[in-house]
């Protein structure tokens, strides 16, 4: 696969618009349906539309539907997408949702993400004194392995706590503590997957009693497995390929 052309947007054909549009309804339709499953109203729950398959065309045509949360895994990208989508209007609220290295985190800032990527010390750090030099306040979300796969990213579960403790309470002027992050195991069955999301939830309600924070946000669940996230609580479902069926090129 080529690289997306993320340097410019250009209108879709008609059928892929088309196509876009139904794959948009499908997804927003699947996701009020798994809210009313289990008692929850659908306005809980945010999907964020990860666009790290497409060009800058498509994920202007996928904001210009209606997505107004859109994600990208590699910082680099999601600066670029967003200066040109803003040039031509579309201003999304961007998520940063994939592995985020220090020195992309002043020029990231600019698009006043939200962040679910925290995983270490030093990122806590460099977030804390850019949005205090921009003077903003970004809110992050901490991304925990609930997995247990020890090649998948995020803290293990039980290194969170220590986590917070020495990083979550001093500095929350700049940094606004608001939620987990998780990728279930691929390898996992369902029953399983479900565990682990459940595992998410609990670790937050035992850091929102311990710390006394308020962590509203549960990123959690994909194309794959947003159903059994949004039964355990999931706020933010990053779904991607579903909503690129018969779109992206091969
Ligand atoms: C790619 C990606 C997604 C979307 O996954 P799909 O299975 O394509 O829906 C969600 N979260 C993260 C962190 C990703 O990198």
């Amino acid at each position: 696969m080529s690289e997306p052309n993320v340097k410019s947007t250009s209108p879709l054909l008609p059928s892929q618009h088309e196509r876009l549009a139904e794959n948009w309804k499908s997804v927003v339709d699947d996701v009020a349906e798994a809210c009313r499953r289990e008692g929850r109203d659908a306005s809980e729950v945010c999907i964020v539309g990860v666009t790290k398959y497409v060009d800058a065309s498509m994920t202007a045509a996928l904001h210009g539907l209606g997505c107004h949360h859109l994600g990208e895994n590699r910082p680099q990208v999601l600066w670029k997408k967003a200066e040109v989508l803003s040039s031509a209007g579309h201003t999304p609220q961007w998520h940063q949702i994939g592995q985020l290295q220090t020195n992309k985190v002043r020029r990231l800032l600019r698009h006043r993400p939200i962040i679910h990527t925290l995983d270490r010390d030093k990122l806590v750090e460099c977030v804390v004194e850019e949005s205090g030099r921009a003077c903003v306040t970004t809110p992050c979300m901490i991304e925990v392995n609930i997995s247990g796969d020890e090649n998948k990213s995020g803290l293990p579960i039980e290194s969170t706590m220590m986590f917070v403790h020495e990083n979550g309470l001093a500095n929350r002027s700049t940094v606004q503590w608001t939620g987990l992050m998780g990728m279930s195991g691929r390898q996992s069955d369902n029953s399983d997957v479900r565990a682990q999301f459940a595992s998410l939830r609990q670790l937050r309600d035992q850091l929102q009693t311990e710390f006394g924070l308020s962590l509203p946000m549960l990123s959690m669940g994909m194309s794959g497995d947003f159903q059994a996230a949004i039964a355990e609580g999931a706020t933010h479902v990053r779904i991607g390929s579903r909503l690129f069926d018969g779109l992206m090129p091969n």
